[in-house]
C-alpha cells in the first residue's frame, strides 16, 4: 500500500464556523494523520496515509461541510510523506497572501437553543450560550486571524469545564472562540438611564416584566443596540416614536418563532426559509390585518418588518414577555447605531426607561440586515449582520486592490482584491458627522481585516455627497469616478458573473448624471468599462429641489402641468384640497418660470407623484414613503393599462408617461379605485420600459437584462418586468447585494478595475 501525503488549502467562509473540528473527524473517520490550521488564506491541512484512505478524506472535504461554511476553494497538491502520528489542530499562522476569513455572525442554533431552555443544563438560561456552529463573529472579531485572542472574548477566562470542551475534537464547543458558560463568561446588567445598577435575581425575568408593563429597555444585541417595546401596545410604540423623533418609519418586530411571524404577516416558504436562515434578517412581509400589532409599527405601510431571535438572549425575552417587540435600531433617527455600552448611556439616555447591559464588547456595529422576497427569491436590501463580511465572487479578478466609498444614502463600502469582493456593513445615510465617522472606522476595520492597502479608489461623481470629498482626500493616486447608474448595473452584473455587456434598466430615485443632471430612470447598454444611456424617464421638475421629494404634491402638480399643457385641471382633486391654495399658486408659479427647479429623471418620482396624487398624500415622512403605499396600494392581479409614448427621436429616447397621467386623472374623476389604478400605473411603467429594452436590443443585439436601482425593491415592478421580458432575454434581479444604494459601492469597485486596468 502507498503512503501519500497532501498539502490542501481550502478557501471561503472557513473559520470560526466548526470548520477545524470537521476536518479533524473526518480525519479521524478515514484514519488519516497530519494537521490542519487556520491562517489568513482560509484553512491549511497536511493529510498523511494510505492513497485509498487520503483520497476518501479529500472526496469528503469536497463533497460536504459544516452547515454555516461557504467554501470558495480548494486546491491541493503532493507533498512528501512525514512520520506523523494521529491528527491535529495547530494554532494559527500567518500565510503569505492576506485575505479575510473571518465568518459573519452566526444565529444561535438550535441545539444551543435546546440547552438554554434545559433547566438540567449547566448554560440553562445563559444568555451569551454558543458554539461552532453560532455566535458572534464579526462583531467581536478585533484582528485576524480570528482566533480567541484577537475578540473581545479574550477578556474572559474559560473555566476548566468550558476549556475541556474547547480541547476536545468531540465536541460541539471545539476550538468555539466565543464558548462560555455563567461561571465564566460575559453578564447581563440591568442600569437605569443616569447608569444606576438595577438589583435584581433575573435581569431577563425583569426586563420583560417592564416590556410588559409598557417600558422602553436599550437592549444590547449583537451588533448594537436595540430599542424595544411591545409591540402590540400603541402607548408604548408611540412614546418610542416620539422619542426617537421617528415619524412613520416603520419599526421592525421580533417574535419568538414562525406560528408568531406567520400570524403577523403572509409567510410563504421563501419567507420562512429567509426567516430561520442562519443570517437572521428582518423579513419585509405583507401585513395581516388582524395582526395584533399596534398601528403605530408601521403607519399605513403594506409591509411589516419581522425577524426571529438570533441571540440566546433575544430567545429568553421572547419567552418571558410572550408576545411581539419592537427591536429597533438604538439610535435617534439618521443617526448610527450606539454599540458601546457607555456611548449606549449617554445616547440612548433620553429615549430608554430601562438598560440591559452585558459586559462583552461589540468591536464594530452591524445594524440587522433586511430581506424580501421578490419573484420567488430572496433579496437582500440592507446588508450588514449575518452577511457581512462574507465576499462576492468577482470576474475578472482585481489587478490591484480597490476601495470602492458608495453613494450618499444607506452608504457601504466596498473592498475589492483578486477574484473577491467584500462589502462592509450599512452605514446609512453620510449626512451627518457621526455616520460620517462611521463610514470612515468601517473603511479603516475593512482595511485591517483584508491588510489591504487600496491602490485604486472608486467615488461616485456627485462632487458633494461626503463619500466622494472623501476619496478625493485619499492619499492614492489613481482615483475613479463613475456614474451612479452605470454602478448600480455593473454591481448587478458582477454579482451574476456576467462579463457584459448587458441592458441594465437603473430605475431610483437619483442620482448624478454625466450631464450633471439628475437621472434615475435609466436604460443603459453597459459593459464594465463604459455604457451607453440608451432611454431615460422623461424628466420632471423637483420645486425646491428636495422639499419636492418631502412634499410629492409638489411632484404630482409638476406631472399634471405637464401632462395638460399647463393647465393643470386642479378642480375637484382631493390632493389639492389638502394643500393650502397659497402655496400651490408658489409652486406653480415656481414651475412655471422654473425657479429653483432642477429636472430629474428619477423613476421613483413617478411613484411619489402619481402616488400623491391619487392617495391624496401631500407629504411623505420618511424617504419612499408615498412611493410604498402606492406599490402597496396595486391589485396584484391586475393586467390593464394606460398610454404611453416614446420619443425615438430624441438621444437618449425619451420615455414619455404623459397620456398615464392625464388618463389617471380621468380614473380618478370616474371614481375607480386606487387599487386598480395603481396596478394599471405599474403596468404602464413596465409596458414602457419592455418597448425601450426590445427596441435597445433591436439595435445593440440580444444580451443580458438586469434590473437594479432602488425602484426594483418593488416586488410587483421586479417581478412584472422581468415576466415581460423574460421570454426573449436572460434577466437578472439582485439577490446577494441590494438592488438600492447599498449595494453601489461592489458596482464602483468593478467599475473603476475595469477603467484603471483599461488606462495602463
Ligand atoms: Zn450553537
Ligand atoms: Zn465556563
Ligand atoms: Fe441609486
Amino acid at each position: 500500500m502507498t503512503t501519500v501525503g497532501r498539502h490542501i488549502e481550502i478557501r471561503g467562509i472557513v473559520q470560526g464556523v466548526g470548520f477545524r473540528p470537521w476536518v479533524y473527524r473526518l480525519a479521524t473517520e478515514e484514519q488519516v494523520a497530519g494537521r490542519v490550521r487556520n491562517d489568513t488564506t482560509g484553512v491549511t491541512i497536511e493529510a498523511f496515509g494510505p492513497e485509498e484512505a487520503v483520497d476518501l478524506f479529500m472526496r469528503r472535504l469536497e463533497d460536504s461541510a459544516p452547515p454555516a461554511a461557504a467554501v470558495s476553494g480548494i486546491r491541493s497538491w503532493a507533498i512528501p510523506v512525514e512520520a506523523a502520528v494521529g491528527f491535529s489542530i495547530v494554532s494559527s499562522a500567518f500565510g503569505p497572501e492576506p485575505r479575510v476569513s473571518i465568518p459573519p455572525d452566526l444565529a444561535t442554533c438550535s441545539e444551543c437553543v435546546a440547552e438554554v431552555f434545559d433547566p438540567a443544563n449547566r448554560r440553562y438560561r445563559y444568555p451569551f450560550t454558543n458554539c461552532t456552529n453560532c455566535g458572534p463573529r464579526f462583531t467581536i472579531a478585533r484582528e485576524v486571524p480570528y482566533d480567541r485572542a484577537a475578540t473581545t472574548m479574550a477578556a474572559f477566562r474559560m473555566c476548566p469545564a468550558c476549556q475541556r470542551e474547547y480541547e476536545d475534537p468531540s465536541d460541539r464547543r471545539f476550538h468555539a472562540q466565543p464558548n462560555a458558560c455563567p461561571a465564566c463568561g460575559p453578564r447581563l446588567a440591568v442600569l437605569t438611564p443616569r447608569g444606576d445598577q438595577v438589583a435584581c435575581d433575573d435581569p431577563i425575568a425583569h426586563v420583560a416584566g417592564a416590556l410588559a408593563a409598557g417600558r422602553i429597555v436599550a437592549v444590547k444585541g449583537l451588533g448594537g443596540f436595540h430599542l424595544a417595546c411591545d409591540a402590540t401596545s400603541p402607548e408604548a410604540v408611540g412614546r418610542l416614536r416620539l422619542r426617537k423623533r421617528r415619524d412613520e418609519k416603520p419599526f421592525a418586530v421580533m417574535v419568538a418563532g414562525l406560528a408568531e411571524a406567520a400570524a403577523l404577516a403572509t409567510i410563504g416558504p421563501e419567507e420562512w426559509r429567509l426567516l430561520t436562515s442562519v443570517e437572521r434578517p428582518i423579513v419585509l412581509a405583507m401585513r395581516r390585518r388582524e395582526s395584533g400589532l399596534a398601528e403605530e409599527v408601521a403607519p399605513r405601510s403594506p409591509l411589516v418588518g419581522v425577524m426571529l431571535p438570533y441571540t440566546p438572549l433575544h430567545h429568553l425575552l421572547l419567552a418571558e414577555t410572550g408576545r411581539p417587540l419592537v427591536m429597533t435600531s438604538g439610535n435617534l433617527s439618521e443617526e448610527p447605531l450606539a454599540y458601546r455600552n457607555d456611548e449606549a448611556l449617554e445616547r440612548l439616555g433620553g429615549m430608554a426607561d430601562l438598560f440591559l447591559l452585558h459586559d462583552r464588547e461589540i468591536d464594530a456595529r452591524a445594524d440587522d440586515s433586511v430581506a424580501r422576497v421578490i419573484a420567488g427569491r430572496p433579496v437582500v436590501l440592507r446588508r450588514a449582520r449575518g452577511y457581512v463580511p462574507r465576499p462576492v465572487a468577482v470576474k475578472p479578478r482585481f489587478e490591484a486592490p480597490v476601495l470602492a466609498c458608495g453613494g450618499l444614502l444607506k452608504n457601504t463600502v466596498c473592498i475589492g482584491e483578486g477574484d473577491a469582493a467584500w462589502l462592509g456593513p450599512h452605514v446609512g445615510d453620510l449626512e451627518n458627522l457621526e455616520t460620517y465617522r462611521s463610514f470612515e472606522e468601517s473603511i479603516a476595520r475593512m482595511e485591517k481585516f483584508l491588510r489591504v492597502a487600496p491602490a485604486v479608489i472608486a467615488y461616485d461623481l456627485h462632487p458633494d455627497y461626503l463619500s466622494s470629498r472623501y476619496a478625493l482626500a485619499r492619499p492614492e493616486q489613481v482615483k475613479v469616478g463613475v456614474q451612479h447608474h452605470h454602478a448600480h448595473v455593473v454591481s448587478a452584473m458582477a454579482e451574476h458573473g456576467l462579463p457584459g455587456p448587458v441592458i441594465g434598466v437603473a430605475y431610483d430615485g437619483t442620482g448624478y448624471g454625466t450631464d450633471k443632471t439628475a437621472w434615475g430612470g435609466e436604460v443603459l447598454v453597459a459593459r464594465h468599462d463604459r455604457f451607453e444611456r440608451v432611454a431615460t424617464l422623461r424628466p420632471l421638475p423637483l420645486a425646491g429641489g428636495d422639499a419636492a421629494i418631502r412634499h410629492p404634491w409638489r411632484l404630482a402638480l409638476a406631472l399634471l402641468e405637464d401632462a395638460f399643457d399647463l393647465r393643470p385641471p386642479l378642480d375637484g382633486l382631493r390632493l389639492f384640497s389638502e394643500v393650502p391654495p397659497e402655496e400651490v399658486a408658489v409652486v406653480r408659479q415656481m414651475l412655471a418660470t422654473r425657479f429653483c427647479s432642477p429636472l430629474a429623471h428619477g423613476a421613483g418620482r413617478y411613484f411619489d407623484g402619481i402616488g400623491s396624487l391619487v392617495l391624496s398624500r401631500p407629504d411623505s415622512r420618511y424617504e419612499g414613503q408615498v412611493a410604498l403605499e402606492w406599490n402597496g396600494a396595486a391589485d396584484p392581479t391586475g393586467r390593464s393599462r394606460y398610454g404611453y409614448a416614446v420619443d425615438w427621436t430624441s438621444s437618449p429616447w425619451e420615455i414619455d408617461l404623459r397620456q398615464m397621467t392625464r388618463e389617471v386623472v380621468r380614473d380618478l374623476r370616474a371614481g375607480v379605485c386606487a387599487k386598480a389604478i395603481s396596478a394599471r400605473f405599474h403596468q404602464t411603467l413596465v409596458a414602457a420600459t419592455a418597448t425601450v429594452v426590445w427596441a435597445a436590443a433591436r439595435l445593440h443585439g440580444s444580451m443580458p437584462v438586469v434590473l437594479t436601482g432602488g425602484c426594483f425593491q418593488n416586488a410587483l415592478l421586479a417581478e412584472r418586468l422581468a415576466g415581460a421580458l423574460v421570454s426573449e432575454f436572460s434577466v437578472h434581479l439582485h439577490r446577494h447585494v441590494p438592488p438600492g444604494d447599498g449595494g453601489l459601492a461592489l458596482g464602483q469597485a468593478v467599475v473603476a478595475a475595469a477603467i484603471a486596468r483599461g488606462s495602463t
